[in-house]
């Protein structure tokens, strides 16, 4: 883990937790200040007390934007990772179970929460209860815009191509697969049989899981071998972002950058396209950009292309990130109120391009207000 904080500061600017409270102790900087000392010579419960990594792992969304933003490039999130994962009081068992054996009990789970009627839910459960809710699948989403390639694009299609779903999609939201094998069969690319992919990892690696996120890693690149190293498309920011962490703290040499290079977000490959507005399609929508793009958001090139008229909003932390969810359900719905406020009372209708800020903003979104992935609102 690197380490070495100058203290220089920027990483203030950024962090959405410190933002959340303006105080500096919960700041990214502080937070390693008390991390860093931490060293595999020395034992870690002597080092930082067990106290100490609970409220800790209570501060941090895994929003990334502290690395981006640090000259250094220092990840406070994976230092906060490394610590639980080493500290011998960590037990994060829980989120384990709910990722890889509740899956397919997400749905049923989701539709009991949304029996249970707002006013009766006690206040210590709404910030649990609200994105329990959020896992009912939408009905009768009318799309917005029917996309094609335009005549004579230049489509790449010399080599096929595999989509990286996630569990949010094929857990709860299914549409959005079929909506990406249709898209890009559209295009005329060639598809492989994605059902070999399992979960990227990324939320095991915030909880410090690193046995069960290595048994991912393990599954999902040899799947990716086994058909011959194709092209891997994925439609979520999130997934995109923790599969390009393969390359750089899991593979090695050549094998590292033809994993990378085989990365492709779905809009990248929806080149040159043309769309035609239905009915359904708003005046003006908002677009909330995921922490996880950094600096490459091809969406946002992309759904202005098609939808002109988009307002993107402040480009707030939603706090879907990391485990906050399970560790500090209050604090990560507080993130996501913001989020939200970030957006002009016009916009009604918002879309993102990550399956856990969809999956978040709409646990957070008022009454009248509808946030979608952008594949819904495509035919
Ligand atoms: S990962 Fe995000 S929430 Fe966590 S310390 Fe860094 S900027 Fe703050
Ligand atoms: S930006 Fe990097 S070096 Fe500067 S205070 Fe933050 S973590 Fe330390």
């Amino acid at each position: 883990m690197k380490r070495g904080c100058t203290q220089c500061g920027e990483c203030l600017n950024v962090c959405p937790v410190f933002r959340e409270f303006s105080r500096e102790e919960y700041s990214p900087k502080a937070k390693r200040l008390l991390m860093e000392p931490h060293d595999k010579e020395f034992a870690i419960d002597k080092v930082i007390p067990w106290a100490q990594v609970k409220r800790l792992a209570r501060l941090c969304a895994g929003c990334g934007r502290c690395k981006q933003a640090c000259a250094r490039k220092l990840s406070t999130a994976d230092l906060l990772a490394d610590v639980r994962a080493n500290h011998p009081e960590w037990r994060q068992y829980l989120w384990e179970i709910w990722m890889n054996y509740m899956g397919p009990l997400w749905p049923t789970m989701g539709f009991a929460a949304s029996l249970m009627p707002e006013a009766l839910t006690p206040e210590a459960l709404k910030s649990s209860i609200a994105p329990a809710k959020a896992l009912v699948n939408k009905k009768n989403i009318q799309p917005w815009a029917r996309i094609d390639p335009a005549p004579g694009a230049k489509v790449d299609t010399s080599s096929p191509l595999v989509v990286f779903g996630g569990c949010t999609a094929t857990r709860v939201r299914k549409q959005w697969l079929q909506k990406t094998d249709e898209l890009l069969r559209r295009w005329g690319y060639t598809m492989l049989d994605p059902t070999g992919f399992t979960c990227c990892g990324g939320t095991m690696h915030h909880a410090g899981q690193y046995r069960a996120m290595n048994s991912m890693r393990d599954r999902n690149v040899e799947y990716w071998k086994s058909m011959g190293r194709p092209r891997i498309v994925a439609f979520c920011a999130s997934c995109y972002h923790s599969l390009e962490e393969y390359a750089e703290a899991y593979l090695e040499g050549e094998e590292a950058k033809t994993w990378k290079k085989s990365l492709t977000p779905l809009s990248a490959l929806l080149v040159e396209p043309v769309a035609r507005a239905t009915s359904q399609a708003p005046a003006s929508y908002g677009y909330h950009q995921p922490c996880h793009w950094n600096t490459g958001d091809k969406d946002m090139p992309f759904l202005k292309s098609i939808q002109p008229g988009l307002e993107k909003g402040k480009g707030l932390c939603c706090g879907m990130g990391g485990i906050l969810k399970m560790s500090n359900p209050d604090l990560s719905m507080n993130m996501a109120y913001s989020c939200l406020g970030g957006f002009t009372p016009e916009i009604t209708n918002i879309v993102t391009g990550c399956s856990g800020c969809s999956m978040q903003l709409q646990a957070a979104a008022p009454e009248g207000v509808s946030i979608y992935h952008w594949l819904d609102i495509v035919a």
